[in-house]
């Protein structure tokens, strides 16, 4: 159903009851059965109409009504109907799930450690957030995508982001583990790169969920949408305000831009994977700060790491020696 349509049948049902109105009071003023059977008709006309254009509504596919435009899918290298097991994974698995806990209860027990280890003394403590796939599950995005055959564009999200804040649901141990920080004393701060254009819907989308994001620029903040993605400058607003002690993301940009996938025009198959070796290779390096201040929640479906599939996916699997057995 597009956007255009379910508007003209608003305006339609709001013109059908401005009319009927009318009429009633012409009705009311000049008394008589030729004015009420008209009355009559045009209600029982329009009433036929309206529930036509309801039940069309009804049986459309969309769960959202947005607008039909994307990008085609034979200029992406990655598209949606390949992230079908993915999605799955995270809509429907038990084991998602239990990733999910498994990460915020050690954060959990982390955060006792480090707040025991700062002392009584210690103030100002505070938790950087991502939201999108750390606490907010979009998960019905991505089932508008596959139902109406779209691929991901900003707009698309945009207007998911700004109308729709109602569907999204909650990552599996988030709140649990924010309510936690809060009794600590560690104040949850999100830094997403959800739109400042939108910061009223994520904001009311919080709340709905459970979460107080305010005061702005104290414990929100989202992306500028004149800027990029990188989100460096924000996290240093952030240490400047705060004693931060752990960092929670789905996207390992989240924790620093040394992870932004390099710009590579038109790479070939041995440059996509010197990056992607190099990119697995600085995790390594970091590994001082997984599972003790930073913390990786999986997202199979999206993220940085897709930028460097390059144009034929497959070849970025694993080259086997097995062969297929004959019949
Ligand atoms: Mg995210």
């Amino acid at each position: 159903m597009s956007r255009v349509l379910l508007e003209f049948l608003l305006h339609l049902r709001e013109f059908l009851i401005r009319g009927y109105v009318q009429v009633q009071k012409i009705d009311s003023t000049h008394a008589g059965g030729t004015m009420r059977a008209r009355t009559i008709g045009y209600v029982l006309g329009f009433s036929i109409i309206g529930f036509a254009a309801g039940w069309w509504v009804g049986q459309s596919k969309s769960v959202l009504p947005m607008p039909v435009s994307g990008v085609p899918v034979d200029s992406l290298p990655f598209p949606m109907q390949m992230r079908i097991g993915a999605n799955l994974y995270q809509q429907s698995s038990a084991e998602f799930h239990a990733a999910c806990q498994t990460i915020y209860q050690s954060a959990q027990r982390r955060m006792d450690e480090i707040v025991l280890a700062k002392g009584n003394g210690s103030t100002n403590l505070a938790v950087i957030l991502d939201l999108d796939e750390t606490v907010i599950d979009n998960g019905v995005f991505q089932t508008f995508l596959y139902q109406n055959s779209l691929e991901y564009t900003d707009d698309l999200w945009g207007i998911y982001e700004g109308e729709y804040g109602h569907e999204t649901t909650l990552i599996p141990g988030a709140k649990a583990f924010i309510e936690h920080a809060v009794k600590l004393g560690v104040t949850p701060v999100y830094l997403s790169n959800r739109s400042q254009r939108f910061q009223d819907s994520t904001i009311a989308t919080l709340k709905r969920l459970g979460l107080d994001p305010e005061p702005v620029g104290k414990r929100l903040f989202l992306k500028d949408p004149k800027l990029n993605s990188d989100k460096t400058a924000r996290r240093e607003a952030v240490a400047a305000q705060f004693d931060v002690v752990m960092i929670i993301g789905d996207n390992l940009r989240d924790f620093s831009e040394a992870y932004a996938a390099p710009k590579l025009k038109e790479p070939t198959d041995e440059v996509l994977t010197k990056a992607i070796t190099q990119r697995a290779a600085q995790v390594d390096a970091d590994r001082k700060h997984w599972g003790i201040d930073w913390f990786m929640l999986p997202n199979p479906v999206y993220g940085e790491w897709e930028k460097l599939v390059g144009r034929e996916p497959l070849k970025r699997l694993r080259p086997t020696t097995i062969v297929a057995p004959t019949r």
